[in-house]
This record gives structure tokens, C-alpha cells and sequence, in this order.
């Protein structure tokens, strides 16, 4: 399928690895020009290297903290006026409700609430001016279903998918569509880390730790960045302008409800 969108520009952050590298991938094999982000510069410049003689895509590699103001700051210079942009950033860690201070839930909320909005804030009047544009903030399933352990997530992701779902629905007339798409597992070094966490507590293996939890997937397996990059680039995509304020999932089937 032609996604329509040869030649547009994308900002993808946080995308050296994971989920957010695939959304790069899925966009660069849609004829996209890219500017990446990820703090270390080794690993973004190789995977921007691996994109380049993939696609035959101009890609530009910003290595930043895309969390702090000077990072940002960075990353929209080299960026410029974009078509499309990927908010992605590093989860918060796991815990005890009881042990969180308040510069733990800032430090959350600053990088998976308040990072996404101030980029939105920077490029989607720039996308409205030009009437055309596509938001995809990477998310999370904890939205639609709280993971316990992730209780920084979850309270930051839902004010991002707040703001989300009322400012979409302020700019869509003028082009452009802002949603969220939400994984479940997929098969990561986040997904690993986490693994490795709950083996440690448990005292179990790794690898007991992931069958465990693939067996609560209905696929009965992790989701590949691949997969999630491709529901990206369609959401991107000249064909989905009518999808506007959206919480995607992408979880296999994990998030047990009816609508
Ligand atoms: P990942 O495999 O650990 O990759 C994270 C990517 O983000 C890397 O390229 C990393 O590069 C970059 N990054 C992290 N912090 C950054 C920062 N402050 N500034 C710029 N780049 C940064 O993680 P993932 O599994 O793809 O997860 C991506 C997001 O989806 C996370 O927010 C995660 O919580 C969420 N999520 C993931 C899953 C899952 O199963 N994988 C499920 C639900 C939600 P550097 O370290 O070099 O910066």
C-alpha cells in the first residue's frame, strides 16, 4: 500500500532502538526524510547509517535528552518544519506507590507528559499554517489498563492522553491528526529490562519471567517493533486524515475489553 506520504518529513524521537526505531524504519520505507533522536550518539548514528542504505532516505541523527529543555531545543533547530511527528521517550521505572516523592513523579511527568506537549506545541502550528500534518505519541496500554508496578506511567500518560484527547480535536480542521498508539509487550530492551526485574524479586529465570507473561497475550507472544512501526506509518499516512484523537492499542489482544 502507498502510504501517500513520499517525501513528507518526520521528527522521530527517541528512536535509536525499540519501538521508536521502527516507527523510523516503517516511515523511511514510506519514502520519508527523517531526523532521529536518542541520547547516545553511537547507536542513533548507526541505526540512522542503516536507514540511509535501507530507504535511500535523507536522515539526519540528533543525539539529545529529548526530556530536557536544552535536548529539545537541540533536536527542533536540526528538525525545522516537519510533517509528521513520533513523541517517544524512555519509560519511567517500576515501583512501590508508597516510595514515590514528588521529584520522581516531576521527573515522569516531564518526560512522558510534558516532553510530548512542548513538542507539539513547537511543530504543529507550523503543520496547521502548512495544512497537513500527523502526530503519533507513543503511549502506552497502562492508558486503557492500569500496570500496577508502572504507576508513574500511568499517571503520566494519562494527562498526556488528556491534552491529546482535547487538542485534536482543536486542530484536526485545519489537517492535521494527532493520536496515540499504545503498546502492549513488544519484544524490546524495555520489555527485557523489565523481565530481568520481576526474575530478580521472583527469583525465577528471565526467560520463565517472559513465558509467563507472553502466556497472558492472547498471540502467546511479544509484538515486534516492525509491527507497531507499520500501524505508525498508516497513522501517518495520507489515507488516515480521518482518524483524529485516537488511543490506538497494539497489544495482541492483552488489554482484556470489549471496547
Ligand atoms: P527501548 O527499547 O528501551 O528504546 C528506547 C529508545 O529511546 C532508545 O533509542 C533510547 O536511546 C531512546 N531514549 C530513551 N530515553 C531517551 C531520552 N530521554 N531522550 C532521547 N532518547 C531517549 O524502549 P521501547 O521498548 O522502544 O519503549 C519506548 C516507549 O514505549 C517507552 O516509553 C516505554 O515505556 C513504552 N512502552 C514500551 C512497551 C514495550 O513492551 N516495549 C510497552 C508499553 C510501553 P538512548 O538510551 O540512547 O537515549
Amino acid at each position: 500500500m502507498d502510504f501517500g506520504i513520499r517525501g513528507k518529513r518526520a521528527l522521530v524521537c527517541a528512536a535509536s532502538r525499540g519501538l521508536g526505531r521502527g516507527c523510523a524504519e516503517a516511515l523511511a520505507e514510506a519514502g520519508v526524510e527523517l531526523v532521529i533522536n536518542a541520547r547516545g550518539a553511537e547507536v542513533l548514528e548507526a541505526t540512522a547509517q542503516a536507514l540511509r542504505d535501507a530507504h535511500d532516505v535523507p536522515v539526519t541523527a540528533v543525539a539529545a535528552d529529548i526530556t530536557s529543555e536544552a535536548g529539545r531545543a537541540e533536536v527542533l533547530g536540526a528538525a525545522g518544519a516537519v510533517d509528521i511527528l513520533v513523541t517517544n521517550a524512555g519509560g519511567p521505572p517500576p515501583g512501590m506507590w508508597t516510595d514515590w516523592e514528588r521529584a520522581d513523579f516531576v521527573a515522569a511527568l516531564d518526560a512522558n507528559m510534558l516532553t510530548p506537549i512542548a513538542l507539539m506545541q513547537a511543530l504543529v502550528p507550523g503543520m496547521m499554517e502548512r495544512g497537513w500534518g500527523r502526530v503519533v505519541n507513543i503511549t502506552s496500554q497502562s492508558v486503557k489498563a492500569p500496570i500496577p508496578v508502572l504507576g508513574l506511567s500511568n499517571s503520566a500518560r494519562a494527562g498526556l492522553t488528556g491534552f491529546v484527547a482535547g487538542t485534536s480535536r482543536q486542530v484536526a480542521e485545519k489537517g492535521v491528526t494527532i493520536n496515540n498508539l499504545l503498546p502492549g509487550i513488544h519484544d524490546t530492551d524495555r520489555a527485557t529490562a523489565l523481565d530481568e526485574g520481576v526474575a530478580e524479586r521472583e527469583g525465577i529465570s528471565a526467560e520463565a519471567a517472559r513465558r509467563r507473561r507472553e502466556a497472558t497475550i492472547p498471540v502467546r507472544r511479544y509484538g515486534t517493533a516492525a509491527e507497531f512501526g507499520a500501524v505508525c506509518a498508516f497513522l501517518c499516512s495520507a489515507q488516515a486524515g480521518f482518524i483524529v484523537g485516537q488511543n490506538v492499542l497494539h497489544d495482541g489482544g492483552g488489554v482484556n475489553a470489549t471496547i
